[in-house]
């Protein structure tokens, strides 16, 4: 569904992906893995067009679409939870969820999505017409989650969605986000909360200094010594 091939992504002339590699296949839990700095971030930006790439190929169902804008990548059907949640803080939810749509015209579809997530995360429905910035942490992460889904993305992209919240939280987060994979959108995980992400993925990637130095099954990453180490405090 998604292949980076020699992916060299700069700020001005530091170089933040070295020759990255990933792929992505339709139905699964991808997650790429590392510390602080290492470039995972960098990588959903090159995804999304934020940071186009100076070399390599971003695939999209076999279509290159490295120079595509933002706008364009999201309408192919990507869509991304920025780090740090982003939600529009003075708008209400329901806001904040029309916007996640703003692409489509498919009204029924719409509904649809909007009863989806409603279900997906009930407190949610329960705080229409609250501004998103009065929300919790928690319910800010399920809010930019949600919005993403209103763009009815078939590949969605998260970035850290663990940050900063409790060890409860985070585990209803991540089996939403079991539960939407399941429901049939493909995903693809940044995470520093290495021992949750390896958990529900399929596949992993370790990116260190912008490179990739290990790839494998999540399963199998979770058990090598070297991981639980360097990435699970083991
Ligand atoms: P984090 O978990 O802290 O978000 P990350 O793995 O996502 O880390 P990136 O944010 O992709 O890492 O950063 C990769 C490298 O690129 C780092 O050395 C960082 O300092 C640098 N970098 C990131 N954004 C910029 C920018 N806008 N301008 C210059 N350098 C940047």
């Amino acid at each position: 569904m998604l292949e980076l091939r020699g992916i060299n992504t700069y700020y001005g002339n530091i170089q933040a992906l070295r020759d990255v590699n990933i792929h992505i296949a339709e139905g699964e839990i991808v997650t790429l893995i590392g510390a602080n700095g290492a470039g995972k971030s960098t990588t959903l930006m090159t995804i999304c067009g934020g940071t186009p790439p100076r070399s390599g190929e971003v695939l999209f169902h076999g279509k290159p679409i490295q120079h595509l804008k933002p706008n364009k990548i999201v309408a192919l059907g990507i869509s991304q939870v920025p780090e740090g949640r982003l939600i529009f803080p003075d708008l209400t939810v329901q806001e904040n969820l029309d916007l996640g749509a703003f692409l489509r015209t498919d009204q029924d579809g719409i509904r649809q999505d909007m009863e989806y997530i409603f279900d997906l995360f009930p407190i949610l429905a329960q705080r229409k017409r609250q501004t998103g910035g009065t929300l919790s942490g928690g319910e800010q992460q399920m809010l930019a989650i949600s919005r993403a889904i209103m763009a009815r993305p078939s590949l969605l992209l998260l970035d850290e969605p663990s940050l900063g919240l409790a060890p409860i939280i985070i585990q209803q987060i991540f089996s939403i986000i079991e539960k939407i994979n399941a429901d049939g959108t493909t995903v693809f995980l940044v995470e520093q909360n290495a021992n949750q992400a390896l958990r529900i993925a399929n596949r992993a990637y370790v990116m260190e200094n912008g490179r990739i130095v290990m790839e494998d099954a999540a399963d199998r990453l979770l058990a090598n010594p070297d991981v639980q180490k360097a990435y699970l405090g083991m």
